[in-house]
């Protein structure tokens, strides 16, 4: 007999994955909550969030599911998709993922929980990666230094315009555009120049440049027809006027084509898609930028570069970082964090795979086959619009336009859809002989008589390229999949990813990834749509996005979201345009100062900018509050021409500032909107809404609160949630019906990972969603109850609560000791640890966020980790270690250094390596010692180390 009856959830069972996400059960919640001296969970809360912003009612979202029966309704979905043989190219391409690749990259967590490389010890294997990525590309493009990816080629190609007019001579304010680009990057391109008053005219370069004075000149190559055409002329004109040129270029066609940097372009951008990364729909894929030496302090985004550890041997790290948003704010050259890392690696993956001469094997078999069916369907008496061509033709159809993309369809296949006369198609890795028949019928009706065997260039001959490329040993070497996989090993072995240990960063929310949420990201129906397919394939698709929308709308209060931005900095731009169209549509064009509080993300002011803003800085109170007074004397100075506040709420401070609802009532009293920034909702899910205390728009991060992995510096997602009055504002998109503000390559940017948050939801239910933000902030508070003594919490609310972060002070040890933040983040390394978010947003702090996700037992050993490192401190402050010979300042400690032969330490080599007992358990040695960042940015070398600086030859 049983003892006990079940209760009604414990038959269904279906809340067991919220016990799966959120770490600590039942008794350890206990614990916590003893600890902070609460007796509920619910009082606990009480004492955190205030009570003026509360929600009233339990969010709309349905209940938890169990993984399966979540797999099961998101499998129906799917269904609804139908994949079809794509050969719509126009900036998309079937490409194999090497499975080698798929399984130990992109499936591996290894790779894809792994954060930015801002600490590089214990990210030398990502960081080599990414190294390789922009070798690859700056071989491919003949260009001098390339960036480690851009969000998507249409993003990359605005940027690139506004690097131009940055670095360009000329006093112009008007931007040429190839009519042959792709649309979806003359739509973004649009956007982007408007509200920086940027004049785009578009036209045919070889016949209508001339006549332009310009800042800049946007080229595609091949163009989007197909075309493959000779740009030293038009290029030559373009410098005579000043003006810098870019060209956008096809990753694959530069194995056979004169590299940009050949023909004298002074910026090269583009897709890697094609290199093993599928479709998904639109995203995510890692675009590229590369430019010439001089223009390298004006590359947007991160930049990988080689420098050397404290033993002096070569190591990699970010560099130039003083470029970014993080310290420029304003005048950053972009407003690019996150970006495409994961999808970097991949493609730098596939060319270390394939080798220059499989990727030239693979290039010139599309391009035969291309010519294969060029030469049929002109036999069968078709009639092209391209004389020249890499992968691609523009068909004249006339009548049979529509005839054609039926019969097309009839037999699985979807052809790029130009206007009622013409129709594109593109071939590419996957394309075979079989292939090119079928389409020789849909065209033509019938097979021409063509010789198979016959496949000739029609490759102009002065483009036909002729230097190397990936001659690095790195491209030449592990093509055996014994050699590839165990290179992806050694690389992944050399970080630290949330598959070793918690990642404590504030702002960040490195949360469980769960599996069951990252198994549909690889179902074809989800990874094999081409984002321009025809709607009617695409059904379970936009009924997966459309309940991902209102599963967003009921969890921030907000009316209506756009999930087209592919990061954070991208919804914050579209929010702001957002707002920037709402004034005008009331004839209030001329708003346009954006208050911004001084503890802001960097992304804020970055994002402004762009839109035409001018950032007026709101000072903070000796509490780490908005100051309201100031901010209401700024208010009231700007109020004619006040635009909008961008908040971060709960503050980058880590704390539920009571003062939101006035914040927001003095805005709006002046005509201004109230943007909230969302990154930090994971301390507000279920509990409270921006939409509903004081937000007019907020942009989320679905790659922090809503499990989408960090990828070790992206994917992301960052979706726009407006009120109702900005709904008419949100991004449009050519492939839908209206196109105004396009502000991604494609119609739902990052598509392919929607699901991950899809599942997340799903799974939790209302009830779960809401327990994992209230364990969230416990956990934040049981740290800073621990580790308060030892560090000081700068700033807590009303209760002495902090919300689901906390900032660790550690400038008065630095005053009594001198070591510094530095010293303790990378001493954490020797713990296993990886560092909390360092001096942002108060400089000389260490900013720590749990999340729900960790179990108590991580908790704690982090605590023990940080207490044993403020014991060491002490000993410094004592002086019983010297100030430059403790575990510190020299920390990490390599394996290398410790088993030296040599020590002439003041402490012994096991406080070095072992200083508590876990560590002999499960060691992680950090493969590199220090960085010296000066050095790197002095010596700034971009593409992989010459093979005398590896340390195996
Ligand atoms: C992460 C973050 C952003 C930027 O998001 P990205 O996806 O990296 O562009 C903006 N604001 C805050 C507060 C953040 O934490």
């Amino acid at each position: 007999m049983l003892d006990k009856t079940l209760t009604q959830t414990e038959l269904q069972n279906n809340a067991e994955f919220i016990a799966r996400h959120i770490g600590p059960d039942a008794a350890d919640q206990q614990h916590m909550l003893k600890a902070l001296g609460s007796d509920s969970l619910n009082a606990f809360i009480d004492s955190v969030v205030p009570d003026s912003i509360r929600m009233q009612s339990a969010l709309e979202l349905g209940q938890s599911m169990t993984e399966t029966q979540a797999l099961e309704e998101l499998r129906q979905l799917a269904n609804k998709n139908q994949v079809l043989k794509s050969f719509i190219g126009q900036g998309y391409y079937n490409t194999k993922t090497p499975f080698v690749i798929q399984r130990n990259i992109l499936e591996n967590p290894a790779w894809y929980t792994a954060y930015t490389p801002y600490q590089p010890e214990i990210s030398q294997g990502r960081l080599e990666a990414l190294l390789n990525f922009q070798t690859m590309v700056s071989d491919l493009t003949g260009m001098d230094i390339a960036n480690a990816s851009m969000l998507d080629e249409g993003t990359a190609a605005a940027e690139a315009m506004t690097l131009c007019q940055r670095m360009s001579k000329s006093k112009s304010m008007t931007f040429f555009v190839d009519q042959d680009c792709l649309p979806q990057t003359i739509d973004i391109i649009q956007t982007r120049a408007e509200p920086l008053d940027i004049d785009v005219v578009i036209g045919n370069p070889q016949t209508d440049l001339a006549e332009q004075d310009v800042f800049g000149v946007l080229l595609q190559y091949p163009g989007a027809s197909g075309e493959v055409r000779d740009f030293r002329e038009v290029i030559d004109t373009a410098h005579n006027k000043k003006a810098l040129v870019i060209m956008a270029a096809d990753i694959l066609s530069l194995m056979l084509l004169k590299s940009p940097g050949d023909l004298g372009a002074d910026v090269a951008i583009g897709n890697t898609q094609r290199f093993g990364v599928p479709f998904g729909f639109g995203g995510p894929h890692a675009a590229y930028m590369a430019t010439s030496e001089k223009y390298k302090r004006s590359l947007p985004g991160r930049l990988v570069g080689s420098s050397i550890d404290a033993q002096g041997k070569a190591a990699l790290r970010l560099a130039l970082q003083t470029r970014e948003q993080h310290i420029r704010r304003e005048k950053a050259t972009s407003n690019i964090c996150t970006a495409q890392v994961l999808l970097a690696v991949i493609a730098s993956m596939y060319a270390v795979y394939h080798g220059p001469d499989g990727l030239r094997r693979i290039a010139e078999r599309a391009h035969r086959l291309t010519t294969l069916l060029a030469t049929g369907l002109q036999e069968g008496g078709a009639e092209l619009v391209n004389s020249s061509w890499f992968d691609t033709l523009t068909v004249k159809t006339g009548d049979k336009t529509s005839a054609i993309h039926s019969a097309a369809q009839a037999a699985g296949i979807n052809l790029r859809v130009i206007d009622d006369a013409h129709v594109g198609v593109s071939l590419d890795e996957t394309t075979s002989v079989e292939d090119i028949k079928l389409l020789w019928v849909i065209f033509l009706g019938t097979t021409p008589e063509t010789d198979t065997e016959l496949a000739i260039s029609a490759i102009p001959s002065a483009l036909i390229r002729e230097s190397e490329a990936l001659t690095h040993p790195v491209f030449n070497r592990y093509h055996s999949e014994t050699d590839m996989l165990r290179y992806i090993r050694k690389l992944s072995d050399k970080d630290i990813a949330l598959d070793r240990s918690m990642i404590p960063l504030g702002s960040c929310t490195m949360k469980l990834n769960a599996t069951a949420e990252m198994l549909p990201v690889t179902w074809p129906e989800f990874n094999s749509i081409h984002p321009f397919a025809p709607q009617e394939q695409t059904r379970g698709y936009r009924e997966m996005i459309e309940q991902l929308e209102s599963m967003l709308c009921a969890v921030t209060g907000y009316d209506a979201v756009s999930l087209q931005p592919n990061a954070g900095s991208q919804g914050e731009y579209a929010g702001l345009l957002a707002i920037r169209a709402y004034h005008k549509s009331r004839g209030e064009e001329h708003r346009n100062i954006c208050l911004i509080p001084s503890s802001a993300h960097g992304t804020n002011p970055a994002s402004a900018q762009m839109c035409g803003m001018k950032v007026v800085v709101v000072g903070c109170d000796e509490n780490g509050n908005v100051d309201l007074n100031d901010l209401r004397e700024k208010a009231e100075l700007h109020s004619d021409n006040l635009s909008a506040i961008m908040v971060t709420y709960p503050s980058t401070h880590g704390v539920f500032e009571e003062g939101i609802g006035e914040l927001a009532e003095i805005i709006h009293g002046h005509g201004g909107q109230v943007y909230v920034d969302g990154a930090n909702l994971n301390a507000m899910v279920g509990l409270c809404q921006p939409g509903k205390f004081g937000g007019d728009v907020s942009h989320l991060n679905l790659h922090k609160t809503f499990c989408i992995p960090h990828g070790g510096g992206g994917p992301g997602v960052g979706p726009t949630a407006v009120g109702e009055h900005l709904a008419p504002f949100l991004p449009g998109h050519g492939e839908l019906e209206n196109k105004t503000s396009v502000v991604s390559a494609a119609p739902w940017g990052s598509a392919s990972i929607l699901p991950i948050t899809w599942m997340y939801i799903r799974m939790m239910g209302a009830e779960g969603l809401r327990n994992a933000t209230e364990v969230a902030m416990l956990n934040a508070n049981y740290i800073a109850k621990r580790l308060g003594d030892a560090y000081p919490v700068l700033y807590t609310g009303a209760n002495g609560r902090v919300a689901h972060e906390c900032i660790l002070d550690l400038r008065p040890i630095k005053e009594s000791s001198g070591v510094t933040v530095d010293d303790v983040a990378k001493r954490l390394i020797d713990y296993g640890f990886h560092a909390p978010t360092m001096s942002f947003p108060v400089a000389g702090t260490l900013m720590v966020e749990p999340t729900e996700s960790e179990p108590l037992v991580e908790m704690d050993r982090f605590c023990d980790a940080m207490l044993a490192i403020r014991e060491e401190i002490r000993q410094v402050e004592a002086g019983e270690f010297p100030a430059d010979s403790n575990p510190l300042v020299n920390a990490p400690h390599t394996a290398e250094v410790v088993t030296a032969d040599e020590w002439t330490q003041s402490y012994p080599r096991s406080l070095a390596a072992y200083p508590l007992a876990y560590l002999r358990d499960a060691k992680y040695w950090s493969p590199v010692g220090r960085l010296d960042n000066v050095y790197g940015d002095k010596n700034l070398m971009c593409s992989c180390l010459p093979l005398s600086e590896y340390a195996e030859d």
